[in-house]
């Protein structure tokens, strides 16, 4: 078979899209129709062994003890706050520059969301920034592994008064490692999640908690089913957020194949790299001394974002940006009372910041592509 990537010449690229959920689905197909199979023959929709069976895999496939599955990634950072046992009256600490969900969580969960600003070259939570934010209501920090990349945990927790739990915001995350340890075990506890367009994307919404500790795990536990320990026995005001059957068994499928997804996005990332070191006018991102990324997302900077957005739209390039809007210039949270200029990082971020098509089975021809069509733009 002649691919575009075995023949450029005879097949050029023209559109390239964002990301193909097509393909990977192509992979696993036959076991998720065999699975499901299974689930709809016994009509047991929530809950089982296939559950079970995912949050095991998940928890042994990070290194963690135990990993609580949910309806979805927000619910999972909300209820790991609440199981940390933040409400009103406490603060916990986040970068300005996040998917919205990250601030969502800390304010549903009662908790004030105290915003710092980030780094510029890696996009991550300033740890200096935030350990100068840490007041006597501070419970929390959330240092969110953006784009793939984990936050300089260690480093945080060295800044930050022993009793501030650190919670891993590990949506973007999933088999991303540092020094050796992967996203989800960095901090005391962490909130994924499978959304479809993440590393590992269910079928529609679902996340987790990861933690070592057996106290936090069961408080979530606790939380996602009505609070309840035995059928109609409710010890605490709980939630529904529990992770669907049919989702644990795409979940299980796709976990098989992560590590090589993963690292077929490395590859990809690397290629960009070459490909990029020729083209002035566009900043690469950087990667932080012991970092394994997983490069849910490649991120460059560009000056005139919008114009060059515009052009690799006109082109068929499927660029993105992650994200426009700052958490304080959103006006979901415009409470917060944060005006222009109060994270000037994560506000030149906003500005500056393209999203580049990243998925497993981007091909280099693909990747040429969107390279040529960029450095035309920023020319
Ligand atoms: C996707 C995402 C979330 C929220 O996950 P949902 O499953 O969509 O609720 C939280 N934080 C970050 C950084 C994300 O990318």
């Amino acid at each position: 078979m002649t691919t575009p990537e075995s023949n450029p010449e005879s097949n050029p690229v023209e559109a390239v899209p964002f990301l193909d959920l097509a393909t990977p689905h192509s992979e696993i197909a036959d076991e998720v129709s065999a699975g499901w199979a299974e689930v709809l023959a016994k009509t047991a929709f929530v809950g089982g062994p296939q559950v079970k069976a995912f949050e095991a895999e998940y928890a042994a496939w990070s290194g963690v003890q135990h990993v609580v599955g949910l309806g979805n990634g927000t619910d999972a950072i909300e209820l790991a706050l609440r199981a940390l046992g933040l409400g009103p009256g406490d603060e916990a600490i986040l970068p300005a520059n996040t998917f919205i969900a990250t601030a969502e969580a800390v304010a549903r969960s009662g908790a004030t969301p105290v915003l710092v600003d980030a780094d510029l070259d890696t996009a991550l939570i300033n740890v200096e920034a935030a350990a100068a934010a840490v007041t006597d209501r501070t419970r929390a920090v959330l240092p969110v592994h953006l784009y793939g990349q984990t936050a300089a945990v260690e480093q945080l927790r060295a800044l930050l008064p022993e009793h501030v739990a650190i919670l891993e915001d590990a949506a973007q995350s999933q088999g991303a490692k540092r020094n050796g340890v992967s996203a989800g075990k960095l901090g005391d506890i962490a909130g994924t999640s499978f959304y479809p367009g993440k590393n590992l994307g269910a079928y529609g919404d679902a996340g987790a908690v990861l933690t070592d500790r057996d106290d936090l795990a069961a408080a979530v536990g606790l939380l996602r089913d009505h609070g309840s320990p035995r059928k109609y026995e409710h010890a605490v005001l709980g939630f529904n957020s529990r992770l669907d059957t049919l989702q644990a068994v795409v979940l299980s499928a796709k976990l098989r194949r992560l590590d090589g997804w993963n690292a077929n996005r490395r590859a990809a990332a690397d290629r960009y790299a070459a490909l990029l070191a020729g083209v002035d006018g566009v900043v690469a991102p950087t990667v932080l001394a012991g970092n394994e990324p997983v490069w849910h997302l490649y991120v460059v900077r560009v000056q005139e974002r919008d114009r060059v957005l515009k052009e690799c739209h006109a082109n068929k390039i499927g660029a993105s940006i992650h994200y426009p809007t700052p958490v304080h210039r959103t006006e979901a949270f415009a409470n917060l009372g944060k005006g222009a200029g109060s994270f000037p990082v994560s506000e030149q971020l906003g500005e500056e910041i393209l999203s580049l098509p990243m998925f497993p089975n981007i091909t280099a021809a693909q990747q040429e592509r969107v390279v040529s069509v960029l450095a035309d733009a920023v020319k």
